[in-house]
């Protein structure tokens, strides 16, 4: 049993202050009982873990690498040609070192638990079960790193709208309906308190439309019954083409053929019309967003103002990880809408609900719904914390709602004292212990592969 001893808790219902949390020998919270005073020894806050709804691993390796213009205009389909590079060299070895490192960031940052979006999957020849070996890297790093994972093995058939088969350059990530679903079998005996299966669609420019049924009933034969993500509309430019191929918008699409409800994360969700987000809202399905990605990309804004009167739900996730940070993630969320609008405080409501507390909540529950769904800081809950550590200049003399405000607005690095996965500490002073034993390999297998393609 250990006891950890909060200023703040923050709990489903609100801040609990002066708080003691009794962790189980499960790992589990047990109690929270109030406490008559302040303890010297306490956190400022205690926060629940955050989910990270949207990763691809590999593309850690590089962050950095797509920042020089060339010849034509850069966007997002002259910075996937990078990507395809890196793609094309990558060996389940070196993806388990990257995803191994990167989920310990992850870790340090706040994350707690990570949906990866995974569709490596042809990494070996001739291999029993096409994806298998790639699969099976990324569960192992997530056990090295201690981190809740979910794996979303990801249908990709072509390369767009009306193609029969993928490029040259995206042959590893093609599987047939049939192979994916055998790797779904395959996997299926893997999955754990720590690691669960997701159903992937890469988009609809990449399967083809007969597809989504014929996988989601076969996943539901092999018994599967986790979160189902797609990227939705990231580009303008795939919304398009959409229109061109079916005379309806992706998401509008996607609604008028497939019954999408709360198991759905809509990833990038970017491109809406009014009534897209209100299918969407309506449904139940979580906008999965990635803000820093999304303006690396330049892929354009999610409208939050719209999305939040509308009662929608979203998370966030880091998805190409040109940075590594939820608090991140939330600032940019909000500063993209309030430079779009041209005001400040965009999420939550005047009196209510403090902005900072808004954005942080509705990313917990938004996230938790695609991810391991692990609970809050609730009774019967995984203890998977954030400890955010006292006396520090940032926090001073601010009440709970104001220090969450300070790290999402001034930076949460450094901030973090610990941070706990089913009770068990992982990364204490913002260090994850196994991080700087690995730490060779992974300088060697950025080396290797950044020097393969100068
Ligand atoms: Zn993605």
């Amino acid at each position: 049993m250990r006891k950890i001893f909060a200023r703040y808790a923050l709990s489903p219902i609100g801040w609990l202050s002066n708080v003691e949390i009794h962790i189980d020998s499960s790992g589990h919270i047990a109690a929270l009982t109030p406490l008559s005073q302040e303890v010297p020894d306490c956190s400022a806050l205690v926060l629940p873990g955050m989910s990270n709804l949207h990763s691809h691993a590999f593309q850690r390796a590089m962050a950095g690498l797509g920042e020089t213009r060339g010849q034509a205009d850069d966007d997002f389909w002259s910075w996937r040609h990078t990507m395809y590079r890196l793609a094309n060299s990558v060996t389940p070895d070196q993806l388990k070192t990257i995803a191994s490192h990167l989920y310990m960031e992850m870790i340090e940052a706040g994350y707690t638990e990570v949906a990866e979006f995974h569709y490596l999957h042809r990494l070996v020849p001739d291999e029993e079960v096409p994806g298998f070996a790639a699969a099976q890297a990324l569960i192992v790093a997530a056990e090295v790193a201690g981190i809740r994972l979910t794996l979303v093995p990801v249908l990709y058939e072509r390369s767009g709208f009306g193609a029969k088969g993928p490029l040259e350059e995206q042959a590893r990530f093609a599987l047939s309906p049939e192979e994916y679903l055998e790797l779904l079998s395959a996997l299926k005996p893997l999955q754990s308190s720590q690691m669960r299966l997701g159903i992937g669609f890469h988009s609809l420019r990449a399967v083809h439309e007969t597809s989504i049924d014929l996988v989601l009933a076969g996943a539901a034969k092999l018994g599967l019954s986790g979160p189902i993500h797609i990227h939705i509309a990231e580009q303008q430019g795939e919304v398009d083409q959409c229109l061109e191929a079916h005379r309806q918008r992706p998401v509008e699409w996607l609604y008028n053929n497939v019954d999408v409800n709360e198991r759905w994360c809509l990833v990038h969700a970017t491109h809406l019309s009014d009534k897209e987000a209100e299918l969407i809202a309506r449904s139940g399905a979580v906008a999965g967003l990635c803000p820093t990605t999304e303006a690396n990309l330049g892929d354009g804004t999610f409208d939050l103002t719209r999305f939040e009167a509308l009662g929608g739900h979203y998370g966030v996730g880091s998805d190409s990880h040109i940075t590594v940070d939820p608090f991140d993630e939330l600032r940019w969320l909000e500063y993209s809408n309030r430079l779009q609008a041209r005001k400040r405080l965009i999420a939550g409501r005047a009196g209510e609900q403090p902005c900072g507390r808004q954005l942080f909540q509705q990313a917990l529950a938004g996230g938790r719904a695609v991810t391991c769904g692990t609970g809050g800081l609730e009774v019967g809950a995984p203890a998977d914390l954030l400890l955010i550590q006292n006396e520090n200049p940032l926090l001073a003399g601010r009440s709970a709602d104001e220090m969450l405000n300070s790290l999402i607005f001034a930076g949460a690095k450094g901030l973090i004292s610990e941070v706990l996965v089913g009770g068990i500490s992982i990364a204490v002073k913002g260090e994850h212990p196994q991080k700087s034993a690995l730490l060779p390999s992974y300088t060697e297998t950025l080396r290797q592969l950044i020097d393969r393609h100068p």
